[in-house]
């Protein structure tokens, strides 16, 4: 699986997009999912949101 929006690890020089580990959905944002996002570089890891289904 790919994600075009996956984020960028800040800790490096080059650009290194994160791996996506797994998916949260937010109770108060039920149109937005939470990933959790992991470095495969040096394991940093983020939360970053993903817009789940179309575009409305
Ligand atoms: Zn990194």
């Amino acid at each position: 699986m790919t994600y075009e929006e996956a984020p960028a690890c800040d800790r490096h020089e080059s650009v290194v997009p994160m791996k996506l580990r797994t998916m949260h959905s937010d109770s108060s944002r039920p149109d937005t999912v939470v990933g959790l996002y992991e470095c495969p570089e040096c394991g940093h890891e983020r939360r970053y949101p993903i817009r789940s289904g179309e575009a409305a």
